[in-house]
């Protein structure tokens, strides 16, 4: 920290993404990535022409993006924010939702960004303990007082709550906002997207990152009353009206038209989900119930983090966790067949 910066950030400990190494020799399973490239449409999108445009700034509105997401989810363009990833969107929630006053709880297993979101900006956590087997208990969250944040399915743990169960927690916090970061949704989890109808204290966060394989074009969007909407707007204005790029917004309204391009891919991960659960079984591995394209690992004879670094020292980046309850295990994301008879190869190799 230098002599200039505010002493209110002398003990914040910033976010550590997965590693991105430059060069391709990497099997890369550790950020959670779609091993499929963007549709041709997308890429299409993004001609020369439009790259000509730069030059303007993009629209502050995201119009056309916003109607054609309203279109999708059957809701109306005031319903939806777009930011740049889930991760700002997610940001401007915690600055919008919540304070030393009104808290915020998660659960203690979850997206690692949700506790440096409260330290960044000076909230109370309350950070709920998932159960032993590392399932949410609803009724933990029953009338909590604070700002709800739960990721559905959770990560890294992969595991889906009901929408049953999110109805319960959205209706027993009434005064509060309650955020449901379904980032991997797309792979066998059921969006709690309808309820926004029902309940106007529920936001529903969504990203381009994953199902959509656009993580370097940074795209999520948010769904919720108009409200909430015109709050993170709000926010966004007093920070960054320009968010999201001209070529984003772009690519964003034709992946909607690829939407069966995305199926099918997101389809095909879930199908190698299994195959490769069935494989790291048959080796002695205990797996979570994935919901997710990731899946969470452990093995009685080798520790997480003896088996990362195997795995690296094989070509292959993995994430691993050195977090009380977690430490045991891996995060593996879904890549290709090849990519997936690889690093089973490779665990291998390394009990055998
Ligand atoms: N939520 C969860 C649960 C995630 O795992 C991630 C990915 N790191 C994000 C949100 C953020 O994704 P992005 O900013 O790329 O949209």
């Amino acid at each position: 920290m230098s002599r200039f910066m505010s002493g209110r950030f002398a003990e914040l400990k910033a976010y550590v993404p997965g590693e991105q190494p430059r060069h391709k020799s990497y099997i890369k399973l550790n950020t959670n990535e779609s091993p499929y490239p963007p549709a041709p449409q997308v890429i299409a999108a993004i001609n020369s022409r439009e790259v000509e445009d730069l030059r303007l700034y993009s629209d502050p509105e995201c119009k056309f993006l916003r109607e054609a997401l309203a279109e999708h989810y059957n809701v109306f363009p005031k319903n939806i924010f777009v930011g740049n990833g889930s991760d700002e969107i997610l940001s401007f929630a915690f600055m919008a939702f919540c304070d030393k006053d009104t808290g915020v709880s998660y659960p203690d297993i979850s997206y690692g960004f949700y506790s440096v979101f409260a330290d960044l900006y000076n909230i109370a956590k309350k950070e709920i303990p998932l159960r032993k087997d590392f399932t949410i208990c609803a009724k933990d969250y029953c009338g909590s007082g604070t700002t709800v944040v739960i990721a559905n399915p959770n990560a890294p743990t992969g595991i889906c709550l009901s929408i049953e169960d999110i109805d319960y927690i959205v209706s027993s916090n009434p005064d509060n906002v309650v955020v449901i970061d379904e980032a991997y949704i797309d792979f066998g989890g059921e969006s709690c997207i309808s309820l926004i109808k029902k309940y106007d204290n529920l936001l529903v966060v969504h990203t381009y990152s994953k199902s959509r394989s656009f993580a370097g074009g940074r795209l999520g969007y948010a769904v919720g009353s108009e409200e909430l909407i015109a709050d993170l707007d709000k926010l966004r204005y007093c920070t960054n009206p320009y968010n999201v790029n001209r070529l984003t917004l772009l690519a964003g309204k034709a992946a909607l038209e690829a939407q069966e391009y995305y199926d099918n891919n997101n389809r095909n991960i879930i199908r190698m989900r299994e195959y490769s659960s069935i494989k790291l079984r048959e080796l002695g591995f205990e797996l979570t119930d994935s919901k997710a394209n990731f899946i969470f690992v452990r093995h009685s004879k080798l520790g997480g983090k003896e088996l990362y670094l195997g795995l690296r020292d094989r070509g292959i980046l993995v994430r691993y966790f050195e977090k009380p309850r977690i430490s045991e295990y891996l995060r593996i994301s879904i890549g290709t067949k090849e990519e997936m008879d690889t690093m089973v190869n490779s665990l291998k190799e390394m009990l055998d």
